[in-house]
């Protein structure tokens, strides 16, 4: 099987406008006999590096198990995942981890923060995984708590944060391994308009100014309007692929203060 160069080493940078992903024909099926559900019936897809992609569509369309193969926490049925060139549908459990440790960053809606642990703890974990020295771990969660805009509050708990501190600190640790992706799972489900949007403008600048990648479910009209491209779920297949011409946020400026 085609092993991936680009996985076996250490994770480069990705240019921009590279293919970054590719879907094939994928389909995810669930259960087997007559209670078999076919949650995926043919997606085929391509996000290259750089992209802001919004997925979108009704409950129970097959978001979620999209967003699993694309996290490499779930395998296909059938059907083709190339990453960077790399069949991901071939690679055994601990290489997929592998690519997940060195690639790809997650947000989720709850924020998923280790409670009794201050923001600076939690963001070194990822690194800790890793395998990362001390001092680089610390000098890499403080970069990215200063860059999501929580400079100066590495030392709180999640209880002394607000809901979109919260979510700033799962960003940060999401970014702490310079991913080439970042897979948001409803990000804004849990907060109200003025923290989404900050959440949303955050998003948008570590797109624009890093280049990260970033695949978001969400189900908001308002959210999926930061994004350069919406992809709709309709019954387990993409209904409409579209770009979305003027994305909100463009206008940001080049460093998101936070305002929380
Ligand atoms: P969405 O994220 O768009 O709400 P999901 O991907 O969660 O959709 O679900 C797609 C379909 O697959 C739904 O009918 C759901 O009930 C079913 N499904 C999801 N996960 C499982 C599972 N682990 N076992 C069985 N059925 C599942």
């Amino acid at each position: 099987m085609n092993q991936p160069n680009a996985l076996t080493g250490a994770a480069r940078p990705v240019a921009a406008g590279l293919p970054l992903i590719r879907l094939r024909a994928v389909t995810k099926v669930y259960g087997t006999g007559e209670i078999a559900l076919m949650a995926l019936k043919g997606i085929t897809c391509e996000v290259r590096a750089g992209e802001f992609v919004a997925i979108m569509g009704p409950s129970g369309s097959g978001k979620s198990t999209a967003m699993n193969i694309l996290g490499c926490l779930d395998t296909p049925s059938s059907g083709q995942y190339l990453f960077l060139g790399a069949h991901v549908e071939a690679l055994s459990r601990d290489q997929r981890a592998r690519l997940r440790r060195r690639y790809l960053g997650f947000v989720f809606q709850g924020f998923n923060l280790l409670a009794r642990t201050s923001a600076q703890e939690n963001v070194e974990l990822p690194l800790l995984y890793r395998g990362e020295g001390a001092a680089a771990r610390h000098l890499a969660a403080t970069k990215a708590l200063r860059s999501v805009g929580l400079g100066g509050w590495e030392h709180h708990t999640p209880a002394e944060l607000s809901g979109g501190q919260q979510q700033r600190v799962a960003i940060a640790r999401a970014i702490v391994t310079e991913p080439a992706v970042l897979l948001a799972d409803e990000p804004t489900g849990n907060l109200d308009s003025q923290r989404s949007q900050e959440i949303m403008e955050l998003l948008v600048a570590l797109n624009r100014d890093h280049g990260i990648t970033v695949l978001m479910v969400t189900h908001e009209p308002d959210m999926a309007a930061y994004a350069r491209r919406m992809v709709h779920f309709i019954d387990g297949r993409i209904d409409r692929d579209e770009p979305n011409p003027h994305p909100a946020g463009l206008d940001l400026p080049a460093t998101v203060e936070a305002t929380i």
